[in-house]
């Protein structure tokens, strides 16, 4: 038996709408997230209406976006209808059931496909240099559809290596060439639009040949890469990007508290399958429940403190504070830096930028940490 993504999701989908527990706020643009672990408000503008919500934990979930092959002119995406790329296809062949598989410019049976793989993937110069890990696997499992659809059509597949890190992926690849498949070594130069045609030239880097393939339909295999506006949920939320601009996890193995209670799952972490997002998902609301069932949690905390008798209130580390959690209060007459250890997260920018040594950390002091040094220091020699 076989299951559609829709028959799949949509009873989920549903279920979710229909919970009176969850709320679902479609449309929505997030303005604002302040507070603490356990305890942020999130403002939000719903419809020209704004919103405000007080919540316990967060779960950032903004998936991928694909690569945009405009970037590449190379390979002319957007010149012939016969270019596309795979989710473009995938809308084809959904529909090619009743009509067969047809040529968008003409309507004939196409007799040449060609995919093309790492379109804007492990390609620092022309897109992104990751790899995006779905997109062998997934274009195998097409152009297999292809052949089944139309016995008939030729179909290559142009990589510069298969990626496919799973249990079965060397059988479902070996099946694909027993079902004729050409599976091409190199990446390809340029998909070039002439007489109604396609000319895909490549190098064949096996055989040492230069190739040029005259093809009906070409399918870029765009990569994944962060969503848009993901960077600005993770600035509010002060969660590091990677070099790949994917959000940076905390260690699972860390306990709890080092999450801030704040979780990323899926693609928003960077480029994953379907399975490994749900996984994500599963293990998350797992800790999320056992986090909120305990009502309340004993966190270790390393937090900045002040020395009113050294600061000028110069306000030099409340600007640092990206967490907002330092304010300035009057004091005879003057005013000086006060915290606020609920919202202090410990990064020690405070510190840094005080001229007047009048910030430290609590249980990180000098004369705390200078006699350990020492201590290490003897018994080295
Ligand atoms: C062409 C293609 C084919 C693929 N084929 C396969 C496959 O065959 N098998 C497989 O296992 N995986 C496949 N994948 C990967 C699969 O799509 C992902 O693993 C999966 O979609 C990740 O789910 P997600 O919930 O993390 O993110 P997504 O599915 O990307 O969902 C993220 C959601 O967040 C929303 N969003 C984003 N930013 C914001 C914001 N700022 N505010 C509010 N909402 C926001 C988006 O609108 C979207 O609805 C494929 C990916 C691509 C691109
Ligand atoms: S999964 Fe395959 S097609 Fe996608 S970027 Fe990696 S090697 Fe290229
Ligand atoms: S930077 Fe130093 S002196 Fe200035 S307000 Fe902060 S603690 Fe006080
Ligand atoms: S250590 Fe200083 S800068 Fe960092 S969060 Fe705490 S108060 Fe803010």
């Amino acid at each position: 038996m076989q299951y559609c993504k829709e028959c799949v999701f949509t009873p989920k989908i549903e279920d979710v709408e229909r919970s009176p527990y969850i709320d679902v706020l479609l449309g929505t643009e997030i303005k604002e997230i302040s507070g603490g672990f356990g305890n942020r408000h999130v403002k939000v503008v719903q419809d020209g209406k704004e919103k405000e919500f007080d919540v316990g934990t967060i779960v950032v979930a903004t998936g991928s976006a694909t690569f945009d092959p405009r970037k590449i002119p190379a390979y002319a995406y957007g010149m012939s209808p016969d270019i596309m790329t795979s989710m473009e296809f995938i809308d084809i062949m959904r529909h090619a059931d009743t009509k067969g598989l047809r040529k968008p410019s003409s309507g004939d049976i196409p007799k040449v496909v060609n995919f093309v793989l790492c379109v804007g993937s492990r390609d620092a110069a022309r897109g992104n240099p990751h790899c995006s890990l779905v997109c062998c696997t997934y274009t195998i499992g097409i152009a297999k559809e292809v052949k089944k659809l139309s016995p008939e059509t030729d179909v290559y597949v142009h990589y510069i290596d298969l990626r496919g890190p799973y249990r079965g992926f060397e059988e479902f690849y070996s099946e694909a060439r027993d079902m004729g498949i050409n599976f091409v070594r190199g990446k390809v130069a340029e998909v070039m639009p002439t007489d109604g045609k396609l000319l895909v030239r490549t190098e064949d880097t096996d055989a040492g040949v230069m190739l040029s393939i005259e093809s009906d339909i070409v399918v870029l295999a765009v990569g994944q890469e962060p969503s848009e506006g993901a960077d600005r949920i993770a600035k509010m939320l002060h969660i590091q990007t990677d070099v790949d601009k994917f959000m940076k996890d905390v260690n699972p193995m860390l306990p709890p508290e080092s999450r801030r209670g704040i979780y990323i799952v899926g693609c928003a972490q960077g480029p994953k399958g379907i399975r490994y997002s749900i996984d994500d998902a599963k293990t998350v609301a797992q800790e999320i429940v056992a986090l909120m069932d305990a009502g309340q949690i004993s966190v270790e905390r390393t937090t900045a403190k002040v020395d009113e008798n050294r600061c000028r209130g110069c306000g030099r580390c409340a600007e640092a504070c990206v967490f907002k959690a330092i304010t300035l209060v009057p004091k005879e007459g003057g005013r000086v830096a006060s915290i606020d250890e609920y919202l202090c997260e410990g990064c020690g920018a405070c510190n840094a930028v005080c001229c007047n040594k009048a910030m430290g950390m609590n249980n990180y002091d000098a004369d705390q940490i200078l006699p350990l040094i020492r201590a290490l220091i003897q018994e080295v020699e």
